[in-house]
């Protein structure tokens, strides 16, 4: 079977790496991939996943590169091509894609749809209103004594959500949002929320239309700096299995979220076949939404993916072809930690081209995969390329064991101004 995964993440280097594995996979292209990818090798034939220099977001020339090449399956890993249309596009010339269709690609790339959907479906959410007129905006935000958070509706590179703590904090930031513009379009509505406290956890489904597979339960880490200090990032390392649910109390949140959600898809004709990825938080009133993503987590995926048993192929086809019900997820019971390794500066400005050594010898040692994100090659060298570098993880037999073999990776990893938290999955051992 040939294949051809888009996007060039640590998240997609998880999900080339999963796919080669899989024996019926022939031919594996990855648009445009990374240094990493580009040296993962098919289960099958032992041929080079090849890379392809062509963007994620260009949808005209991934589709002329899947004309000439005839991908059996095509497997979307970012939200930007989701959110721009690419699963219509590439069925309209008849290609087979796996992820949501631009309508349902809305719980991501809408906040407002999202948010009226929970309130039209009875999905646990946080109490909140959806507001063009900057008057009314700031009454709302008033009424919740300003201990809010104001959201862009539109995909924002992450940085649309603005945590506040005051009236006047929330004034400055609807302000900054509807008039200002910051954030182009993207900010020409908003959602303001009420401010959740709990423990935030990040739950998984794989979807076909009609069910949905919940996965294990993970914790991500978005602050840059260690105590969850420091400014928000797409994501510095996450852990998985996280110990703040039992089996049946992920089981009881899976329910009270998904049930509603698809009932609410059949009623509005949204055929959502990918991965919903809702962000949640754990109140002492019970688990509240507080946003969906429409695709795999990143740095999610590393730590689910190394945890999962089943081949991805198929999974991945049911999805497609509206199968799930017929699959069971299985999953090693051993636990995975990611600890991503960034550039000096991320998340704001930072340099490229940093060689970066050790990376055999981290390769070498047990139970350990590093992913690559943000890398490219130079010459012989592998040198860094973005933000965030890698994700290095590991598994053990419990989170302490994988913990402590993620850092011991890390350790044999450098590369200038390298930067990491030290406590991923810390919280998780105490
Ligand atoms: P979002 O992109 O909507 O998940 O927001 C990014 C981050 O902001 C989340 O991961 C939470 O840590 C925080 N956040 C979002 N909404 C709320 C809320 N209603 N209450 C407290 N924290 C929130």
């Amino acid at each position: 079977m040939k294949l051809m995964v888009i996007g060039s993440g640590g998240r997609e280097h998880a999900l080339v790496w999963k796919l080669a594995q899989s024996p019926q996979v022939t031919t594996l292209w990855c648009a445009p991939g990374n240094a990493g990818i580009a040296l993962e090798r098919l289960a099958s034939n032992e041929s080079l996943v090849e890379t392809v220099a062509i963007g994620a977001e260009d949808l005209q020339k991934l589709l002329e590169f899947a004309r000439e090449n005839r991908p059996e399956l095509v497997v979307v890993g970012p939200d930007n091509p989701l959110a721009l249309g690419i699963v219509d596009v590439f069925q309209l010339s008849g290609f087979r894609i796996w992820g949501p269709n631009r309508k349902a690609a809305q719980f991501e790339s809408s906040k407002v749809f999202s948010q009226q959907f929970m309130e039209r479906h009875g999905i646990p959410t946080a109490r909140a209103g959806a507001f063009t007129d900057p008057v009314a905006a700031r009454k709302f935000a008033a009424s919740l004594g300003g201990r809010c958070v104001v959201k862009a509706d539109g995909l924002a590179l992450g940085k649309g959500v603005l945590i506040c703590g005051s009236e006047a904090e929330a004034d400055k930031a609807i302000e900054e949002i509807l008039v200002g513009q910051v954030f182009g379009q993207a900010g020409a509505r908003l959602v303001i929320q009420e401010f959740l406290e709990g423990i935030e956890v990040s739950l998984h489904a794989l979807c076909d239309g009609r069910t949905a597979k919940l996965f294990p339960t993970s914790q991500d880490h978005k602050r840059a700096l260690d105590g969850d200090q420091g400014l928000n990032t797409g994501g510095m390392g996450t852990y998985s299995p996280a110990p703040f649910l039992t089996d049946a109390q992920l089981a009881e949140v899976g329910h009270a979220i998904l049930d509603p959600w698809l009932k609410g898809c059949a009623a509005e004709g949204i055929d959502f076949r990918g991965l919903l990825y809702p962000g949640v938080m754990l109140t002492q009133a019970g688990p509240r939404v507080l946003e969906f993503n429409a695709r795999f987590g990143d740095p999610e995926t590393q730590v689910y993916l190394t945890r999962l048993e089943n081949d991805l192929v198929e999974l991945l086809e049911a999805s497609v072809n509206g199968t799930l019900a017929r699959h069971e997820l299985r999953w090693r019971p051993q636990a995975s930690v990611c600890v991503v390794m960034a550039s000096d500066g991320y998340p704001g400005s930072y340099p490229k081209g940093k060689v970066i050594r050790g990376l055999e010898a981290a390769g070498r040692l047990k139970g350990t995969k590093v992913f690559h994100a943000g890398t490219a090659r130079s010459g012989d060298d592998i040198v860094t390329n973005g933000g965030r570098v890698l994700g290095v993880t590991a598994m053990g037999r419990d989170l302490a064991a994988a913990r402590a073999a993620a850092y011991r990776a890390v350790e044999k990893i450098s590369f200038d101004g390298a930067q990491y938290r030290r406590d991923i999955a810390a919280k998780a051992l105490l």
